[in-house]
């Protein structure tokens, strides 16, 4: 194991920090519909796997019996292709994480939720001069994400928290800070090639569709990003609780 980066007690106050409620509705109750499990998409290990820093990961066996390591073969009948992954995913891992699995939705303890967990499906952006703007989303949670089609419901203190939280981890960690430069780098150059814009909550509590090559930003209401998947049908069809 690498050396120690975070105490128990830096783990707890990050943990402090992010546990801004995101929405003031239950997220999970309007994505869950559309998965096969019926669980919310981020807390089912067939579609989010969570990595939690080594000190995270610490921290989290001397306080619950809620997360154990990932069983790459659990759930899964296509044991070539889990392999397939679980080999993938394992090279991509960096030492300092470990892949972790929790006991459900039905026994989740919010306290002892992951950075993952308060993250989903944010990431801090940052732009080409290294200077943290906001919160995107990563991309391949954009069908099954719930909240990616509802930006307009994101709280501005969550963004805050969000931001405030990442000062402080890329101020105590600069490595960490080179990590997310580059993941906005990669989505800017996959939004340049998807001609798309690159949907931000800005950290001054504005929205803004940024261009991926030009990085120029315009303001624009978080309900005008678009809906997607599912969600952009059943934006269109309502059920009748929706509507009120
Ligand atoms: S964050 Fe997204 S995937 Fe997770 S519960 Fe909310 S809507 Fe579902
Ligand atoms: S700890 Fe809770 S929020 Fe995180 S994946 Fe498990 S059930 Fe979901």
């Amino acid at each position: 194991m690498t050396e120690a980066r975070f105490s128990d007690e830096e783990i707890k106050k990050l943990y402090q920090g992010l546990s801004t409620e995101m929405t003031l509705i239950d997220c999970g109750r309007k994505c869950a519909p559309y998965n096969v499990g019926g669980k919310p998409f981020c807390c089912d290990i067939l579609h989010a796997i969570p990595t939690v820093f080594n000190e995270e990961w610490a921290y989290l066996q001397k306080n619950t019996n809620l997360w154990f390591p990932w069983e790459w073969d659990r759930g899964r009948d296509d044991r070539d292709e889990a392999r397939r992954e679980y080999e993938e995913l394992k090279a991509e891992t960096p030492d300092k994480m470990v892949l972790l699995e929790c006991l459900g939705p039905d026994k989740c303890e919010r306290e002892f939720r992951s950075f993952t967990c308060r993250q989903f499906p944010f990431f801090p952006y940052l732009n080409s001069k290294g200077k943290l703007l906001g919160i995107s989303y990563y991309e391949e949670y954009e069908e099954s994400c719930w909240v990616i089609s509802n930006l307009e419901q994101v709280l501005p203190e969550y963004v805050f928290s969000f931001v405030r939280t990442f000062d402080t981890i890329f101020e105590r960690i600069p490595d960490e800070k080179n990590n997310y430069e580059y993941h906005s780098l990669m989505m800017r150059k996959s939004y340049k090639k998807r001609r798309r814009a690159i949907p931000l909550l800005h950290r001054n509590g504005l929205s803004y569709k940024i261009s991926p090559g030009n990085e120029r930003m315009r303001k624009v209401p978080a309900s005008r990003f678009s809906k997607i998947g599912v969600y952009k049908i059943a934006a269109k069809m309502p059920f009748p609780d929706e509507m009120t």
